[in-house]
Formats: structure tokens, C-alpha cells, sequence
């Protein structure tokens, strides 16, 4: 029995998608720095019930988990549903996260969060399994959720204020020894100036390419903008100069991912997060650096293609977690039976 109940991610179990749906519901939260999306789903991922909303995560985590809870109540009676017929509850943070404990740690721009036990807190207000990841890793799993295991290889990198990745290898989340698998956006660019980055370091992928370093070029320009999103906006309006660096930005992580892709060799790149909405321009960045510097035989059946699921890549895979953990259960708990 290779399920790892401590870990519960990556491959969906083969079992019982369809025959699994019942009264029992799991919740979802994708927490991000300035919004957050929180849904109810069925055993079958199905949502039935979702909210979007504005979040400052940096209040901390108990006026966070509160609100989080009391949208969880409002959202189960939304769909008919009780707090007893929740399995399970995924989250996902915008940090590195210890998956094990699921505690976050060092937080870069949540601070307050630091160690703190997310599933001891809701596990005991809920009386159910809390599983916690960071960001990345659950729009990695939504993403496969949604490609239907067409491939056990995909990279998620996620293009916002920062850019990181979420890996699946073999159908398996992989997270690395300290769970900081995937940190992409601190790698270095060659032949930048001295660019400041947030860690400390100089010239990382996300000071240059990340949402926020594109606005502030774009205001360099004497162009108002003000975040990634700012940027995306006017990508749609036809602005020349933001087609040009959100290109540019395209290159600057296609250059780190065709070394990685010659290293890990995906089946699937996935393009998300909030600059991944300005579309073609960006793709066409990624593409042509990691067509022109991967190997031919790493390249030969790669798809690099945008979210399909958008901004509910992540709610879609924390509910995945969640899903994946209660089928595993109860299949160890009923040999034979699946
Ligand atoms: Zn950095």
C-alpha cells in the first residue's frame, strides 16, 4: 500500500471518483497576500458552493481562520450542507509550509503566520483532517485534477508578485526535503544589473520578471500601474510598452524552466497566476526560449500551455488534497473493497 496518509497528495487514487459521491463535503481555501477564494465540494470534485473575495492576510492567522470559518458556515448552508458532513478541509497559503504539520515557515510576506498550527486550530473548531500546502503545490494539483492524469509530469509555475513552481513527478506532488521544492523565483538572471530582489539577494527571476518589477517599470515609463494585475490591463488595452516587457518577462522564465526542463522532463508546463491572464504575449515569451535552449529530446512531446482553471487552480486542488487524503483513508481502511 503505497499511500502515505501523512502526505496525501499527488496521484489520484484510480478508485471510486464517480461512485464516491455522497452527502459528504470537503472545504477548500486558496489564501492569497490581498484575496482569497473558498469553496464547498462534493466527493467527486464537484464544487457546490465558492466565494472570491479581497483578503490582507498579513492581520494574521486568527482573524483570518475566523473570517475562513464563518465563509465556510455560509457557504455550507448555501448549499444545503452542515458542518457534519465535512471529511476534510485543505488550505492554501501564499508561503513555504511545512505540509506535514502545516505550519508555515518564515513566511516572507506573512510574517504573523510564522509556525503557527493551522490544523490544530481549525481541526479543533472542525473535528475533521486540515491539510495545508503552499500556494503553488495546490494549483499544481488542481491543474492535474483538471488534465485528467493526461500526463504524471507537469510543472505549475505560478506568475504573480512572485514566481515559484509546483512539481507533480510521477503523478506525485514532489516537495523536497524542507518542502521548498520549487522556489524558482529566486533563482538567478545572468547579465542584470544589480536588481534588489525581497530576499536579500540581487538580480533573482521575480525581481525581474515578477508582476511587481514589471510595474515598476511600466511607472519608470511614466505609465501608472501599480501590480502585476495593472500590467495584465494594459497588455488588453493594446499598451506597446507592457506587451513588450510582459514578453520579455515570458524569456526571462523560459530561460530558467528550459534548464529545468532538460533536467526534470515534464510532459506539461503550466502557465498561472495573474500575469498568465495576459495570455499569448507571455506564452509566446516562455516558449520560444524553451524551445530554442531544451533539448530536442525533452522538447519532443512537452505541451507549455496557460491554466485551464485560472484563478481556481488552487481551490480546486486544496479540495483535491482533501479528496485524495479521504479516498486513501477509507481504501486502507477496506482492503479489497475498492
Ligand atoms: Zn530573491
Amino acid at each position: 500500500m503505497p499511500t502515505d496518509s501523512a502526505a496525501p497528495s499527488g496521484g489520484r487514487p484510480a478508485t471510486a471518483f464517480s461512485f464516491n459521491r455522497s452527502a459528504r463535503v470537503a472545504l477548500a481555501a486558496d489564501l492569497g497576500v490581498t484575496h482569497a477564494r473558498l469553496a464547498v465540494a462534493d466527493l467527486g470534485g464537484a464544487i457546490l458552493a465558492e466565494r472570491a473575495t479581497d483578503l490582507d492576510i498579513s492581520r494574521g492567522p486568527e482573524p483570518t481562520l475566523t473570517w475562513v470559518l464563518d465563509s465556510f458556515d455560509d457557504l455550507l448552508a448555501e448549499c444545503g450542507h452542515t458542518r457534519g458532513d465535512v471529511c476534510g478541509v485543505g488550505i492554501g497559503l501564499p508561503g513555504p509550509v511545512e505540509h506535514e504539520t502545516g505550519k508555515a515557515v518564515n513566511p516572507p510576506i506573512m510574517p504573523n503566520w510564522d509556525g503557527f498550527p493551522v490544523p490544530d486550530w481549525l481541526g479543533s473548531r472542525l473535528g475533521v483532517p486540515v491539510l495545508v500546502d503552499n500556494d503553488v503545490n495546490i494549483m499544481a494539483l488542481g491543474e492535474q485534477w483538471a488534465t485528467q492524469l493526461e500526463t504524471e509530469h507537469l510543472i505549475f509555475v505560478k506568475m504573480g508578485t512572485g514566481i515559484g513552481c509546483g512539481i507533480i513527478s510521477g503523478g506525485r506532488l514532489h516537495r523536497g526535503a524542507e518542502g521548498a521544492a520549487g522556489d524558482i523565483g529566486h533563482i538567478r538572471v545572468p547579465n542584470i544589473n544589480q536588481v534588489q530582489c525581497r530576499c536579500g539577494n540581487i538580480d533573482c527571476l521575480e525581481a525581474i520578471a515578477g508582476g511587481d518589477a514589471l510595474a515598476a517599470q511600466l511607472r519608470s515609463f511614466g505609465i501608472n500601474a501599480s501590480h502585476g494585475r495593472d500590467v495584465v490591463r494594459l497588455v488588453k488595452e493594446g499598451n506597446t510598452q507592457a506587451i513588450h516587457l510582459v514578453r520579455q518577462s515570458g524569456r526571462e522564465v523560459g530561460s530558467v524552466l528550459a534548464s529545468i526542463v532538460n533536467f526534470f522532463n515534464p510532459g506539461l508546463v503550466v502557465i498561472g497566476g495573474d500575469l498568465a491572464e495576459a495570455g499569448d504575449h507571455l506564452l509566446a515569451g516562455v516558449r520560444e526560449v524553451i524551445y530554442a535552449r531544451s533539448l530536442p529530446l525533452a522538447t519532443k512531446r512537452l505541451s507549455i500551455h496557460a491554466s485551464e482553471l485560472g484563478d481556481r487552480a488552487g481551490v480546486m486542488g486544496a479540495a483535491a488534497m482533501v479528496i485524495e487524503h479521504v479516498l486513501a483513508l477509507e481504501s486502507a481502511d477496506q482492503p479489497g473493497s475498492a
